[in-house]
């Protein structure tokens, strides 16, 4: 294929604009799928996305493209809306040369619209805007066109109307790519040289990696090198995504397509990497810049039996994830595991849900906390407001948009919920780090019977100390069965109690309800509670069910 007629675009969007229904329909327009009710956003392929009706994952097609007697490949990569993944959108933007920037006609621009724009806009791509949902009856394509206008300094005449439900319009689309973004900057003489931007893992075939080639090419049976590891391989099958694996002898400068070399090992061809033919060697391309990890929660296997399996569980996912960061981490209550760090909430329960719905692995999380840096000075004396505002932007005479300074601890947990629901879902949200701030806020210890219980140890705001250690007690104090003791539950700041609970001293005894002789019940019963026992973590004296940390972690 000459470089000349191959586009390379993805396709960005504010969550729930349509861009996996306009791909759906690029896909068919062009012959990639057939045209049935059962090819739905067919490029959210993983059980997670179909389920939660959201797209995680970035996803690649190519398509041929018949334009004006000629023939063009267009490859296409559809990107999740989420804020929680827009590493996916950013490691994508570096394989393209210009994007669908989606914007609904009814919702105009929203937040991720605007984070996406600079992304697209930062990368220097060329930026067609489409409004789409025109069909809709509030649809208000004229407006969503001044915003466009004057958000992104983009003409309106450039945006293009479409509804990619009924595909009307879509054919322009497809136009725009060809005539307004330019063909990839490569050459196909030249040595091989590839980005790896995404990669999977594959029981039978181990390794595969999804490649943008940006010099050269690449055939069946020839010895590649990853730079990341200096190892060499010989390729076993390549060819193109179409949106299904699609074997070719060869891949050329300016396709994107996939991989497989034998890499039998997950630190092999990691998203970033380089490769190159071993014969003629490359310096390593840029690369990506590591995902910053905002939200740590705690991984344990439910049993210990399952560490072995559920490590390689996380291996294998976290090659297809790399923004997901992990640590060895063990607790007393719940045995080996893990801290894992994630981008935010919502992709913390898809990991969580992908590992068991594509690794078959059943876990433990603790609830997930952000990073403090502690510093032992007088500058926490500074008392801080909550949220500073910043700046505030006026869009158009309805829309503004207001930045602030939040802790990031205000804002995972159910910020985004709220603020939907107060603004009776008008309101939408995009963060990003500002960095650390000095804080109001101290250690909230739990002991039992005199002991830390240190996964129950939390960084709070002053002002919530006492509530949350009270809370903490009642709940541990509930879920906690009575012992041959008696059991204090304290909070505790420094060396001070601000809360305490008692449970009082009890024998259980299980056979108390059997009335007469019925041995087969009471051999049952005794078996139950050898494995109740069996569930309970010592810490000291104390017997803890495992699910009371559970109970008490999870905050209402
Ligand atoms: P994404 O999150 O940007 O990938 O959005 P989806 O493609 O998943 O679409 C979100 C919702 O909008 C789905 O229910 C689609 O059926 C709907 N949708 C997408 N495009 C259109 C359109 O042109 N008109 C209408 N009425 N609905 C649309
Ligand atoms: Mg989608």
């Amino acid at each position: 294929f000459p470089v000349d007629r191959i586009r390379n675009f993805c396709i960005i969007a504010h969550i729930d604009h349509g861009k996996s229904t306009l791909a759906d329909r690029l896909l068919e327009i062009t012959g990639t799928v057939s045209k049935t009710e059962k090819n739905k956003q067919v490029l959210d392929k993983l059980q997670v996305e179909r389920e939660r009706g959201i797209t995680v994952k970035a996803q690649t097609a190519s398509l041929l493209y018949n334009h004006q007697g000629q023939q063009y490949l267009l490859n296409l990569i559809d990107t999740p809306g989420h804020v929680d993944f827009s590493y996916e959108v950013s490691r994508s933007i570096s394989a393209c040369q210009g994007v669908l920037l989606i914007v609904d006609a009814n919702q105009g621009i929203q937040a991720q619209t605007m984070a996406n724009f600079y992304l697209a806009f930062e990368a220097q791509l060329s930026i067609i805007p489409v409004i789409n949902k025109i069909d809709l009856k509030n649809a208000d394509p004229e407006t969503v066109e001044s915003q466009i206008e004057k958000a992104f300094d983009i003409p309106r005449a450039e945006c293009i109307r479409i509804s990619a439900k009924l595909g009307t319009n879509v054919e322009n689309v497809l136009q725009a790519v060809v005539d307004r973004i330019p063909p990839p900057p490569v050459s196909t003489d030249g040595p091989f040289k590839a980005l790896v931007f995404d990669s999977s893992f594959d029981h039978y075939r181990g390794v595969v990696a999804n490649i943008a080639v940006f010099g050269g090419r690449v055939r069946r049976g020839d010895k590649i090198v990853s730079a990341h590891l200096g190892k060499a391989y010989e390729v076993n099958e390549l060819g193109l995504l179409r949106p299904e694996e699609h074997p070719t002898q060869k891949l050329f400068a300016g396709q994107v397509g996939y991989i497989i070399a034998g890499m039998k090992d997950v630190k092999e061809a990691q998203i970033g990497d380089t490769l190159y033919l071993q014969e003629q060697p490359v310096e390593a391309l840029p690369g990506f810049k590591r995902a910053k990890a905002m939200v740590f929660a705690g991984i344990y296997p439910m049993d210990q039996s399952e560490y072995p399996g559920l490590r390689s569980a996380i291996e294998r996912l976290t090659l297809n994830d790399s923004s997901v960061t992990v640590q060895r981490d063990s607790s007393m209550a719940l045995g080996a595991g893990w801290r894992l760090g994630f981008l935010g909430l919502l992709h913390m329960e898809v990991f969580n849900q992908r590992l068991e719905q594509e690794y078959n692995a059943s876990v433990i999380v603790t609830a997930p906390t952000v990073p403090y840096k502690a510093i032992l000075s007088s500058a926490k004396l500074i008392k801080t407001r909550r949220a500073v505002q910043k700046n505030m932007v006026y869009i158009d005479d309805q829309r503004v948009m207001i930045k602030y300074l939040f802790p990031l601890n205000e804002i995972i947990v159910d910020f985004y919920d709220l603020l939907k629901s107060l603004s009776s879902g008008y309101a939408s949200f995009d963060y990003e780090i500002a960095g650390y701030q000095a804080a109001d806020l101290i250690k909230l210890d739990i002991l039992l019977n005199g002991r830390p219980v240190e996964e129950l140890t939390t960084i709070v705001h002053t002002d919530r100390a006492y509530s949350t250690g009270k809370a903490v007690c009642e709940r541990l104090k509930d879920s906690i069965p009575r012992q041959l003791f008696e059991i204090a539950i304290q909070a505790v700041i420094g060396s001070k109690v601000i809360a305490r609970e008692t449970i009082k001293a009890y024998r259980k005894n299980v056979l108390a309800k059997c009335y007469g002789g019925d041995i087969t019940r009471k051999m049952k019963l005794l078996k139950r509670q050898a494995e109740g026992k069996k569930k309970m973590r010592r810490i000291g004296n104390v017997e803890v069910p495992k699910d009371a940390f559970i109970n008490v972690l999870k905050r209402k």
